[in-house]
This record gives C-alpha cells, structure tokens and sequence, in this order.
C-alpha cells in the first residue's frame, strides 16, 4: 500500500528482553518489590494484580486478549517512561506500550510492565504553520477535535477511540487518504525517548525502530473538506456483484474525493434501518464523498441505476460526522479475531464468495469489509469476526482461518 511503511512493526524492546540474567517479574512478595521500585522511580499511578483499577486499565479494545502484566505505569512524563525503561532494563524485564488499546492482538498489553501513554493525551494546533503536535496517548478523537477547531484534518483512522501513535506505526488510513495520502506520510517530527534519552528526528521514508515509546509526532495539517456526503446504502446480495462492480468502475476515475467502502455484513440494528431488514446479510456501501454535495451526487448517479438499494441512508453532513459513523460498528470489549490482505481482483469476482462466507458465520456479528487503493488498484480485504463469549473462541478462529484460506491464492495478506 503506498505510502506505509515497509515493515508494520510492535513496540517491544528486544536488547532489554535478550538480557540473559533476567529475572522474574513478579517474585515470592506478589509483585510488591517491583511495584515499590517504579512508584519510587516515576510520578505516574504503577498498578498491579489485585490493585483497584488495574482491571480496567489491563482492559484493551478486543475482549480477548487477556494479558496480565506484572505491572502497569500510567506514565505522566517522558521522564516517567526513560525511568520505567531503566528500571526494566536493570531487570532484564519486557516493556510495551499501550497507546490507544485497539491493536488487535494486545501487543501493547503483552510486555511484563506496560507504558500506559493514556495520560498524555494533548494536541497542540500551530494554525499558521499548518502543523500539529501531537502527544503519545492521544486518540483520533483527541486530534480530529483540536484540529476541527481550525478548520483543519490529518488524515486518518475512522474510528476516534483508536491511537494516532499506534495506527501510524502501521501506515494509518482514512477517508482523506485518496486526497492526502496516509498519516504516516504526513509525519514531519518524531519525538521518542529510550532509555539513552530523548531525542527528536525529522520523518523520513523509514518506519521508527520501534525500540522507543514515541512521546509526540508533529505532522502536517490539510484543509478540512467543507462538505461531505457520508452514510451508508444497504443492498441485497443478489445485486452485490453488480453494485461492487459500478462501484469499482468509479474508483477507476481515481477521484481523490472519493473515498469508498464495502462491507459484506449482517444489517445492523440502526434507526435508519427498517425491522424487517435487520439482521439480514446485506451489502453496505459507503460512498463516501468529500467535496461538493451536488458533484458528488452526480458522480454517485451510476451507483443508483445500478439496483435498487433496500436502505439509503446517504446524508450531506460535515466531515466531524462523518469521523463518527463507524464508531459504533466495533464495540468496546467484545472479543475480536481479524485478518486483512490486499486482492488484486475486483470485489465482483469474490461476491458469491462472501455470499457463503456470511451464511457461515457461527454468531450475528461479524462482517468483511474492501476498500480501494487507488494508487495501485487493489483493494483491501478486511475481515472481523466479533463474538462475546470465550467458549465461542475456537467457532469464530475457525471461521476467519477458512475464509482467508478461501480467498487465496489471489490475495496478499498484509497482516
Ligand atoms: C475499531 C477499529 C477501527 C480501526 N480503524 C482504522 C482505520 O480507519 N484506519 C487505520 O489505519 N487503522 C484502523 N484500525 C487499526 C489501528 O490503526 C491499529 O489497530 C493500531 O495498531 C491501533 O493503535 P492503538 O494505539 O489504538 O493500539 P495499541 O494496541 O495501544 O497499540 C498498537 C501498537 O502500537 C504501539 N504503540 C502505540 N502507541 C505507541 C507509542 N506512543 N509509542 C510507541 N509505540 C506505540 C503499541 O505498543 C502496539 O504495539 C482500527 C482498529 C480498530 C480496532
């Protein structure tokens, strides 16, 4: 995908963990040794097992990850994290960091003390520059919300909950990326610190190391879309492959305000969606449309002869709105399994193949969603079973595992 970064990389730090006399975490005292140590040694809370709020801060986005670090440091300051790292490093102790808890396998949460960057959650907006700084725990709500402000954007993730840091570090997509391209290629300035200190580097074509927690990224601002044309038109399987197929065409004219999505799902229970369609599989499309609400009709009108859509729940809205949309469609704490790859055919060719694969799906949720590269013409498959129960664990695995497997060998998966 232009403009990631060649390696999608964790936040680990691997010379500390091949430390060979390292020793154990958590020692006959339950912890309390290394609990004392940190609170000494940094000014923000350490929590660990069995203190008040350590489960919910041990708590990430997916549901089922269930790591239970020996300690959590709610970091305050750089100098809070430069100190926990030394302090590991003494030890020989595994350090990752939690930005904003959405990374699906629970990275962030995996290390035997964990960096918790929630408190460092400011934005600073240089408004005539055109640039933000942004600190390490922020999310996309914090950013999209002190650059609105301005009338401004950096392009990004859909979702607000998730962390700029974190979703950077893996390219960082969102509906401006046909126009501005991806977040990492808006970042000018990274600021991290190790245990060597602080330091500060100008963005180049290379990814972070990945060996620092990153405590801000300064990154340019773009001009926020004056209009937009979000929400979502919900059709009947049997008109999939034609509605993918004109929506692909579209793409084709490679229109940097048009910023579509697909999305094989179940109907969701929404206002706008009749009684009897919910819950029913259908294919959603999001033709989103950033840019002059009566050019973007005009430019949508081959998608509406294309068939006849059960729901269409298309708006003119502002791109704040439009930021929120998905924000509801992945809960907090379910239990989440996923995989995305990148297809070289068009979405018509795997139309019956999602048909089956949301027949097959063992809960109500769950859907498969492709969005464009334009630059490339591919498109990215991405697909997510969600499910609340542990004992559905192995049901909702399987189910992924054979859909990737059936979409292969024409994709590429990327993570
Ligand atoms: C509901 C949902 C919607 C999403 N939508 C989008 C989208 O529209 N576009 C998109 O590009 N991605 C999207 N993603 C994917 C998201 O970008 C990745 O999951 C990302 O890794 C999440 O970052 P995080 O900080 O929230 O998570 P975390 O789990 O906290 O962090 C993820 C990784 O980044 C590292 N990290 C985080 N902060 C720092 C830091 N300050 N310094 C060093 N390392 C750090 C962590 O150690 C971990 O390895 C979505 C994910 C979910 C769950």
């Amino acid at each position: 995908v232009t403009g990631l970064p060649e390696t999608l990389f964790r936040t680990e730090f691997p010379e500390i963990q091949e430390r060979p006399m390292a020793m154990p975490a958590v020692t006959a005292d339950g912890g309390a040794e290394l609990r004392s140590a940190l609170a000494s040694a940094v000014h923000g809370a350490v929590l660990t097992p069995g203190d008040a709020g350590y489960s919910d801060a041990r708590a990430v986005h997916n549901g089922a990850v269930e790591h239970r670090p020996a300690a959590i440091v709610q970091v305050a300051s750089a100098a809070d994290a430069r100190a926990a790292l030394a302090l590991a490093g003494e030890r020989g102790l595994r350090v990752t960091v939690r930005g904003g808890g959405h990374g699906v396998d629970g990275a962030g949460m995996a290390g035997d003390i964990v960096l918790d960057l929630r408190a460092l959650r400011g934005v600073s907006v240089d408004a005539q520059r055109q640039t933000a700084t942004v600190r390490g725990g922020a999310t996309w709500a914090d950013l999209d919300a002190a650059t609105g402000a301005h009338g401004f954007v950096v392009p990004g993730s859909r979702v607000g909950s998730v962390g700029v840091v974190g979703s950077t570090l893996a390219g960082g997509t969102g509906w401006l990326t046909p126009r501005y391209g991806t977040t990492w290629a808006s970042v000018l300035v990274v600021e991290s610190v190790s245990v060597d200190g602080l330091r500060t580097d100008a963005a180049t074509e290379d990814e972070p190391d990945g060996r620092s927690v990153i405590t801000s990224l300064t990154v340019t601002l773009y001009p926020q879309p004056a209009a937009v044309l979000a929400g979502r038109l919900l059709y009947r399987l049997a008109d999939a492959a034609d509605v993918a197929s004109v929506v692909a065409d579209l793409v084709t004219r490679r229109r940097p305000e048009f910023a579509p999505m697909l999305r094989w799902q179940p109907a969701p229970a929404a206002a706008y969606v009749p009684g009897d369609v919910v819950g029913r599989p259908v294919l959603a499309v999001l033709p989103t449309w950033t840019g002059d609400a009566a050019e973007g009709a005009q430019f949508l009108a081959p998608l509406r002869r294309a068939a006849r859509a059960l729901v269409d729940a298309t708006h003119p809205t502002s791109y704040t709105e439009l930021q929120q949309q998905l924000d509801a469609s992945s809960p907090w704490g379910r239990r989440r399994a996923e995989f995305a790859a990148l297809d070289a055919r068009p979405p018509a060719a795997s139309a019956a193949l999602l048909e089956t694969a949301l027949a097959d799906r063992p809960g109500p949720h769950g859907f498969v969603e492709l969005t464009p590269v334009a630059s490339s013409g591919e498109w990215v498959t991405r697909a997510e079973a969600q499910w609340t129960d542990r004992a559905d664990d192995a049901r909702h695995r399987s189910w992924l595992a054979a859909l990737e497997t059936s979409l292969r060998p024409s994709t590429d998966t990327t993570h």
